[in-house]
């Protein structure tokens, strides 16, 4: 893929050679289409301000970003005037669940081709162009993964983690890793929680040895924890990637410079939580016209009523993240504020939390903690496939895929500018979105 200029010219001159300059025409026919896009604010997915540029892609491939005073479309460029809209790369959700859940339920008899497939074109239907799996009933996922490097796609771009370890000692977890890996994971994923003290917690030697084993395979471990003290020690065990806020104590010192030290990448998950408490009420969100585009009716019925929404109040996790919340934000702003890395991730895809929808309203959330648009912007692109090892989109560089989005209104001024979507293009397609 990546060389696939050098071949195209490789043929038309093997071409030219065997049959003489007439088919040269036909060969160029053959080339891909080249679209330039003109008339753009552009967000280019880097640490940097959005600028007036120009976007040209070649096929299903980004070929130049910049100035339009210096960038000079190639003859055969199709010029597209866009009016003054912002563009920037698809957002990518670091952290998700597609294809684990229908309603209100999850679990293996979801997991299959259709669900995975249908849940990946609902996060494209809001911009989310790429969805890394961080726990999953199965390796469905992995052929689906499998089959995108392609210039039809029209849904998101799935990553996938295999099942969440989930091992008693450390000969079951290097095992589990093992099989993981023998079913080409990109990541692999546990979990440091005792749900409130109703489970037991898995011990360090267990996750030693997972991270062990993942890391002979040449794997990385995200680890969902809620507690600031399991966050330390999963850091000096190795894990690469803490895939929820630390929800019970301040972001202090020692965990910062852990994290700083050890090149961590940080997952908030803001809208986890919202989600363990929001629905004993009917939401307001429910009448949001952006929200409705993507959901079932027959979930929301369900959400509002007395039954679930009794089922909401009594929870006592719903009691416990309602009240961390504030302190999940603030320990964001600290995070953020000492330059360790920051993935935007949702945990969407698990029962109500809407895929797609979630994503814009964490980076609501997110500049609620206090986060600028625009390195939110970065969280949800570059910066995301930088934390996650994505090594061809985030970003508008040569060759990378042509995954984008166009808003209406530039999102640096007003996050929730995010919700202007007009055009999503995956691989260089325009792909339907309503
Ligand atoms: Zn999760």
């Amino acid at each position: 893929m990546r060389n696939r200029s050098f071949y195209i010219s490789g043929f038309v001159l093997m071409m030219l050679m065997v049959t003489g300059c007439q088919t040269e025409e036909a060969a160029v026919d053959d080339l891909p289409d080249i679209k330039a896009f003109t008339n753009i604010t552009l967000y280019d997915g880097t640490n940097s301000e959005p600028y007036e540029g120009m976007l040209i892609i070649e096929g299903d491939e980004i070929l130049m970003a910049g100035d339009p005073d210096v960038l000079e479309p190639p003859p055969r460029a199709e010029i597209i005037d866009m009016e003054g809209a912002f563009i920037m790369p698809g957002i990518i959700n670091a952290h998700g669940h597609a294809g684990v859940a229908r309603g209100l339920n999850h679990g293996e008899e979801y997991y299959n081709r259709e669900n995975i497939t249908e849940v990946l074109h609902t996060y494209a239907g809001y911009g989310v162009t790429t969805v890394v799996n961080l726990g999953e009933p199965g390796f469905d996922g992995v052929e689906i993964r499998d089959e995108q490097d392609t210039d039809a796609l029209d849904r998101a771009r799935l990553f996938v983690s295999g099942p969440v370890i989930d091992a008693d000692t450390p000969e079951e977890a290097a095992a589990q890793v093992d099989e993981a890996a023998e079913n080409n994971v990109d990541w692999i994923k546990i979990r440091i929680d005792d749900q409130l003290g109703q489970t037991e917690k898995m011990q360090p030697e267990v996750y030693e040895a997972v991270i062990e084993a993942a890391s002979e395979h040449g794997l990385e471990v995200a680890a969902h924890i809620v507690e600031r003290e399991d966050a330390n020690k999963v850091i000096e065990a190795g894990a690469s990637v803490i895939a929820h806020s630390v929800r019970d104590r301040a972001a202090d010192y020692t965990l910062v410079r852990n994290m700083q030290q050890n090149d961590i990448c940080y997952i908030p998950t803001l809208t986890r939580e919202l989600s363990t408490f929001v629905y004993r009420n009917r939401p307001e969100f429910f009448d949001d016209p952006f929200f409705q585009k993507g959901v079932d009716s027959e979930l929301i019925e369900e959400l509002e009523s007395e039954e679930v929404q009794q089922r909401y109040r009594d929870s006592e996790a719903g009691a416990y993240y309602e009240e961390q919340l504030p302190l999940a934000k603030e320990n964001l702003e600290a995070i953020h504020n000492s330059a360790v890395d920051i993935a935007l991730g949702t945990d969407s895809g698990m029962p109500a939390r809407f895929p797609g929808f979630f994503e814009h309203k964490e980076m609501k959330m997110m500049n609620e903690a206090g986060l600028e648009p625009v390195d939110i912007l970065y969280y949800a692109t570059g910066g995301a496939a930088d934390c996650m090892g994505l090594n061809n989109i985030g970003s508008f560089e040569r060759g990378y895929y042509a995954d984008f989005i166009v808003l209406e209104e530039d999102p640096t001024e007003n996050i929730e500018n995010t919700r202007t979507l007009r055009e999503v293009w995956v691989a260089g397609n325009r792909i339907e979105i309503d």
